[in-house]
């Protein structure tokens, strides 16, 4: 199942949990509108390319459409489409007024030198300028996109509009309005859900946690989880795996990655296959979509899975996991840190105040372990997995907003 089909067809499913009728059912399967682009970029060879580009508006039933930019060279509008419909339901569980959105441009960064991508950063400010807005729909950083273009793009977006907020994009730098405690949020959010269900999902005191990709969310999660007195037993980045199971020496990891661009050869730790397979307490999806599968899903030792990457779990291995009875914290709840922080943000850059890093993460923890409690709450009600139990807070949430036609 591709992530779209994945993601419709958890709408349907939640929606029949949630008793809502067939229209409300099928509004919430539509897409509202989808942009594609082509963006020109001067290269500093001097000749131009073009990069494809999509910006897709789910739902904005709640607030303005919410979500990321992804980079990636592998980015396709059905990916796209599926993770705007994840955005309005991690914002309706997450608890704040935001609808679901999502960019993508096909492209692999890791090709571009800087000036190449501030170029194409404002080239995408340019061909969306009509479309976002404080009001309208808010990008943010996704997948190799970081403070660096949400900055370009802010620049630029000021310059054709005048509007010096801030507000149209989040996840800036701070001197530039971005929020304390943005960077850190995705991962931040994932540990206060981890920390507010532990005792339920019976995890054992200084767990085994193996975690796979090691960007912004999965590496600023082993740190947090390994000082919170977890063990990290193996990571993974987009070049390799690591594991020792008497526990990784993640300082050392960290300064290998600095130096070389990847975990792959840092010392005391034995480089294996499959970081999905090794054997811990609980499991951290924290790269792309499509990463536990029917073909995989067999060597899947964990007992709990936490989802900070967007749709890691195939719809087929989902059930195969329900079946084996592990528990899925679903992405919807889990990494919904991040958006909740970019909303944060969203809400200084528009009143015009600075909230200090103990602030953000007071007014974080309060909405996560509400956003766990309730998903939690209907888990039992209705007897149904945490996925769908998510999902059915979120769908009836937007049920009870859905405007008349
Ligand atoms: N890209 C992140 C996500 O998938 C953050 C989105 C946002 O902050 O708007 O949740």
């Amino acid at each position: 199942m591709t992530p779209n089909e994945t993601a419709r067809e958890q709408i349907k499913t939640a929606g029949a949990a949630a008793g809502l009728n067939r229209e409300t059912i099928e509004r919430l399967l539509n897409i509202d509108r989808e942009v594609h682009a082509s963006l020109p970029v001067r290269m500093d060879s001097g000749g131009l390319r073009f990069f494809s580009a999509y910006r897709v508006e789910h739902n904005n039933w709640r607030g303005p459409y919410k979500g990321g930019i992804r980079w990636h060279e592998k980015v396709d509008i059905d990916e796209v489409r599926a993770l705007a419909i994840w955005m309005t339901l991690k914002c309706a569980i997450a608890g704040i007024p935001m609808g679901g959105g999502k960019g993508g441009v096909v492209v692999n960064p890791k090709e571009l030198s800087v000036g190449e991508k501030e170029r194409l950063a404002r080239a995408w400010a340019k061909a969306f300028a009509d479309i976002i807005g404080p009001k309208k729909d808010v990008p943010a950083p996704d997948v190799n996109t970081t403070s660096a273009e949400m900055d370009w793009i802010e620049d630029e977006f000021s310059k054709i509009t005048g509007d010096k907020s801030g507000a149209v994009i989040t996840g800036k730098s701070v001197p530039n309005g971005g929020s304390l405690g943005r960077d850190k949020a995705t991962a931040r959010g994932g540990m206060l859900v981890l920390e507010a269900l532990r005792e339920r999902l019976e995890l054992p005191a200084g767990a085994r946690v193996a975690v796979q990709g090691f960007g912004n969310a999965g590496g600023t999660f082993a740190r947090l989880a390994s000082e919170a007195g977890y063990k990290i037993v193996a990571v993974s980045d987009s070049k390799g795996a690591v594991a020792n199971l008497n526990g990784l020496n993640l300082a050392a990891i960290e300064a290998h990655k600095r130096e070389n661009g990847t975990l792959v050869g840092a010392p005391d730790a034995e480089a294996v296959e499959d970081v999905l397979a090794v054997d811990c307490d609980l499991l951290i999806p924290a790269a792309l979509e499509n990463s536990i599968r029917e073909d995989n899903v067999g060597g899947v030792k964990a007992k709990v899975i936490l989802e900070l990457a967007n749709g890691p779990t195939t719809r087929e291995a989902d059930e195969i996991l329900q079946s084996r009875g592990v528990l899925i914290v679903p992405d919807s709840l889990a990494n919904s840190g991040g958006v909740t922080v970019s909303y944060f943000e969203w809400e200084q850059n528009t009143t015009n105040a600075k909230w200090t890093a103990e602030e953000v993460d007071a007014k974080l923890q309060e909405k996560m372990k509400a956003a766990a409690e309730e998903m939690w709450k209907t888990h039992e009600e209705l007897a149904v997995p945490l996925r769908v139990a998510a999902h059915v807070v979120a769908m009836r949430r937007l049920a009870e907003v859905a405007p008349a036609i």
